[in-house]
């Protein structure tokens, strides 16, 4: 072996170590000046020496976009969906099912965030990244190496020596700061922002060139060894995933192991509240995947035609829905603030029936291309206001009517008008403007400002109606 061989041997197994310490356990191990100069010497070696190049280098992550696009890839075992749990009630009639089939309590779970992203499976060959696939029906996905290789968590190669095969199955997720960080950028350059998370990292696995995958930050969650030929061999799922780890790949540190199904709904109510992220974690779940642990209880437990048996997927009440946009109206704010709303074909989501969500203004409508007529997503989140997330363009049928801002106050009759460099747009008749004083009475009533209890919208709109009020001062 020359020096030149040893020292490129020296420099990926250092950049493998210190990449896993910080995109896989989040703890940088050296400055990232130092890692970007260790990088640099690598290129430097690898350019005189292009022969010692090799696929896994971790300077090999982007490459050029592939010959041909997603070609189909049959996976070695099925990769099968998860039946549905939506309620305690659904855990109980679950656990009873696994209990009288194994004719005992399983001898315990493990509970596993579920995070809303696109489903891949990992194929390594001797501990090398060579293979990566969508899910696609189950049994063929499509080929997104290309793409994959460029997630930073995805390791190119084992950081221990690994078996001869193995696929393995996780969850590829949009950071939400990444998300964010995103759609800013494509609401600047004027471009179409996307829906949600999901939606976002389903599409950047889908791009043509693998450069702009890199550009997006994805991460990823293993979850599972899918196949494996070789290397050692485990009695639970929970050894599985140690195994996982050991080798280098990010498994979930939320993920517990319990003993009972009590501790089961334990860790599904915890991890709802903290379902956005609250726990400080930079992804948002919509769900517990449960496990029975044992592999020999798995085992004989089995599969239905569509799912194992041994596990479900506990989801949290949806909090985006999909309904017609019937109308959209404005409100005038106590300060004179002209927001437009959405009028919806009701429909029951974030546990509540809505009719009406906010669209913010008018340059986050046009933004969004939200038409009246379209079918749109809409989000309720806890005690936030409805809002319309955006419309499903693939659902646009005939011309859906674009809505602009109205000259005039449709309550007053004066003009509306947007100061410069503002979103916002302003009625100008003052407290002449019935909307605005309805809005100005109901807010001084609810802080307490007026010693009137019970003072809702409806009384405001009643003595509005009635002339009894004209303006604050009565
Ligand atoms: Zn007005």
């Amino acid at each position: 072996m020359s020096e030149a061989e040893d020292r490129i041997g020296e420099l990926r197994e250092l950049l493998r170590k210190h990449a896993h310490a910080y995109y896989v356990l989040d703890q940088p191990s050296i400055p990232d000046a130092e890692y970007d100069m260790l990088y640099r010497q690598l290129e430097e070696l690898e350019a005189a020496h292009p022969d010692l190049v090799v696929p896994d280098s971790p300077t090999q992550r982007v490459g050029a976009p592939p010959a041909s696009l997603f070609g189909s890839v049959r996976h070695r075992a099925a990769m099968f969906s998860l039946d549905n749990a939506e309620s305690p009630d659904d855990l109980d009639a679950w656990a009873e099912k696994v209990e009288r089939s194994l004719g005992r309590p399983p001898g315990g779970f493990v509970c596993e965030l579920k995070i809303d992203g696109a489903a891949v499976s990992l194929t390594y060959e001797n501990g090398v990244l060579v293979r990566a696939a969508t899910r696609g029906d189950g049994s063929i996905g499509e080929d997104i190496t290309a793409n994959v290789r460029t997630i930073k968590s995805v390791p190119l190669r084992t950081i221990k020596p690994a078996p001869d095969v193995m696929e393995i199955r996780g969850e590829l997720y949009m950071p939400v700061s990444e998300f964010e960080r995103l759609n800013e950028e494509q609401a600047a350059a004027g471009d179409q922002v996307y829906i949600n998370p999901r939606n976002m990292a389903a599409g950047s696995v889908r791009q043509k060139d693998p450069a702009v995958t890199a550009s997006r930050n994805l991460a990823i969650w293993t979850y599972q060894i899918g196949f494996q030929v070789g290397g050692p061999t485990f009695a639970t799922h929970w050894e599985s995933v140690e195994y996982l780890r050991d080798l280098g790949f990010p498994y979930n540190p939320e993920s517990e192991r319990v003993p009972d199904l009590d501790e089961v709904k334990e860790f599904v109510a915890a991890a709802e509240k903290t379902r956005h992220g609250e726990g400080g974690h930079d992804y948002q779940t919509d769900g517990v995947v449960i496990k029975v642990d044992s592999l020999a209880e798995q085992d004989e437990l089995g599969y239905t035609a569509r799912a194992p048996r041994w596990a479900i997927a506990f989801k949290f009440p949806p909090e985006e829905r999909t309904t017609k946009l019937l109308d959209i109206l404005i409100n005038v704010g106590r300060t004179g603030n002209v927001t437009p709303f959405a009028k919806l074909d009701p429909v029951f989501v974030g546990g509540a029936n809505v009719g009406m969500a906010t669209l913010h203004n008018e340059k986050e409508l046009q933004r969004k291309d939200i038409r009246i007529g379209d079918t749109v997503i809409v989000r309720r989140a806890g005690d936030v206001i409805p809002e319309v997330v955006g419309p499903v363009l693939s659902e646009r049928t005939g011309k859906p009517r674009v809505w602009r801002m109205p000259a005039t106050c449709p309550f007053c009759g004066h003009p509306i008008v947007t100061p410069e460099g503002e979103a916002r747009a302003k009625c100008t008749g003052g407290f002449i403007c019935p909307s605005r004083l309805r809005e100005w009475l109901f807010y001084f009533a609810s802080r307490g400002g007026m010693d009137i209890e019970g003072l809702g919208y409806k009384t405001v709109d009643l003595l509005l109606q009635e002339g009894l009020i004209k303006d604050a001062a009565d």
